[in-house]
């Protein structure tokens, strides 16, 4: 018997049958719930982990932007090489 999977191939009118044997509750190896279930799991953390990774860069944007206003609001006490890096920084235009 094979695997009760409907498949699409690219550029397919219609979804096809899956042609490997079934192995597991009527589906195949890769078909089958558990794989099924295995691969959501695999992609739901790669999605938390891109998700905290975005999360990690936005905060860290905003703590040098944080920073950047600091160092403008006490532009006159600055030592010179952090007074360099500020004005560094704004040329970029940023
Ligand atoms: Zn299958």
């Amino acid at each position: 018997m094979n695997c009760a999977k409907k498949v699409w191939e690219t550029n397919a009118w219609r979804p096809r049958q899956c042609q490997r044997a079934a192995v597991e509750g009527g589906y195949c190896k890769q078909h089958g719930p558990a794989a099924a279930a295995a691969r959501r799991r695999k992609m739901d953390d790669r999605v938390r982990r891109d998700m905290a990774a975005i999360d990690r860069r936005v905060k860290k944007t905003q703590a040098l932007q944080d920073l950047v206003s600091a160092c403008r609001l006490s532009r006159d006490v600055l030592p010179v090489g952090v007074t360099a890096a500020l004005e560094a920084y704004e040329a970029l235009g940023l």
